[in-house]
C-alpha cells in the first residue's frame, strides 16, 4: 500500500491569532494546565522576601498575556539538550525543546506548563534580555507552579524521569523552596553568573548581589 504522508496541510483562518486553533495537543493541554496554575499565598510571601518580585499573579494572568500579544507557543529544535525552553523575543515565540513533542505523560505535560509560565515572565517586559534578578523572578514562577501543582496531585511529578523533571522544574522548586539556599546560589550562578546582577527593569534584590558575587551563604532576612 503506498502511503501519503501528510504535508503541513494546516489550514489558516483569516483574521488575528490565526494559528492558535492549530496548536500541538500537547501544547494545547499544557496551555490549559498554565491557566489553572494558582499561587499559595504563603509561597508568594516567601520568594518576595527572598528578593524575587514574581512577574505574575497566578498561571491565568501568564495565560492572557501569551493571547493578548500573540505570542506563539511552539516545540521547537533548541541549541541544546539541556535548554527545555527559550524565549524567542524577534519571532514573539515560546520555544519548547522538541524531544517532548510526542509525551504521553501528564507530569511532564505540566513540565511544559511550568516552562511556559517562566518564559511568559522573561517575555513580560517585551525584550531579548535578562539579568540574574530576572531570572530570579522567572524561577519564581515556577517553583511556585510546581509546589501548587504537587499539592493538587501528588506524587505526580515522581512519575517521569524526563530531563525536563529531573533537572527543570523539580529540582528548581525544591532548592529555591530549601531552607539552605547554597545549591539553589551555585545553581544560578553557573547557569546565569554571566549576567549582571540586576537591570533598569529589575533592580537587583540582595539576593541577585549574593547568586553574582558568589556568596553561597546568603541568609533570607527582615
Ligand atoms: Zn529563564
Amino acid at each position: 500500500m503506498v502511503r501519503v504522508n501528510a504535508i503541513n496541510c494546516r489550514v489558516y483562518f483569516a483574521g488575528k491569532n490565526q494559528t492558535q486553533d492549530q496548536q500541538d495537543p500537547v501544547i494545547n493541554a499544557a496551555m490549559e494546565e498554565l491557566k489553572k496554575i494558582k499561587f499559595n499565598n504563603d509561597d508568594v510571601r516567601y520568594v518576595k522576601k527572598l528578593g524575587a518580585k514574581p512577574p505574575f499573579k497566578n498561571g491565568h494572568q501568564a495565560y492572557d498575556f501569551i493571547r493578548n500579544n500573540d505570542i506563539q507557543v511552539k516545540f521547537m529544535k533548541l541549541p541544546s539538550e539541556d535548554i527545555h525552553a527559550q524565549w524567542d523575543v524577534q519571532n514573539k515565540t515560546i520555544k519548547i525543546n522538541e524531544k517532548y513533542k510526542d509525551t504521553k505523560s501528564k507530569a511532564v505535560v505540566l513540565a511544559i506548563s511550568e516552562s511556559i509560565l517562566h518564559e511568559t515572565g522573561h517575555a513580560k517586559d517585551l525584550d531579548g534580555d535578562s539579568s540574574i534578578q530576572e531570572e530570579v523572578n522567572c524561577l519564581s514562577l515556577n517553583s511556585m507552579a510546581h509546589r501548587s501543582l504537587n499539592a493538587k496531585d501528588p506524587g505526580i511529578f515522581e512519575t517521569s524521569d524526563a530531563s525536563i523533571l529531573q533537572n527543570g522544574v523539580n529540582l528548581y522548586s525544591s532548592m529555591y523552596f530549601n531552607k539552605d539556599l547554597t545549591d539553589l546560589i551555585t545553581k544560578v550562578r553557573k547557569s546565569y553568573g554571566h549576567l549582571a546582577a540586576g537591570d533598569a527593569k529589575h533592580p537587583a534584590s540582595n539576593f541577585a548581589t549574593a547568586i553574582k558575587n558568589g556568596e553561597p551563604n546568603f541568609v533570607v532576612t527582615a
